[in-house]
């Protein structure tokens, strides 16, 4: 099974979330307790999908 790195803790997940949070667009995988930080409060968040490995 494939697994992505989560961009914020460095851990490797089977299932991450594909998702922009910065003001530059950058597309990053976060697993799912990264994706709620990022997600809070932040106009820049943008969710683009979910990675299954
Ligand atoms: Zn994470």
């Amino acid at each position: 099974m494939k697994k992505k790195e989560c961009e914020k803790c460095k851990k490797s997940f089977r299932m991450a979330f594909r998702a922009s949070y910065k003001p530059v667009k950058e597309w990053v995988f976060l697993c799912n307790d990264c994706l709620i930080e990022v997600r809070r409060d932040n106009e820049h968040y943008r969710y683009g999908g979910t990675f299954k490995g």
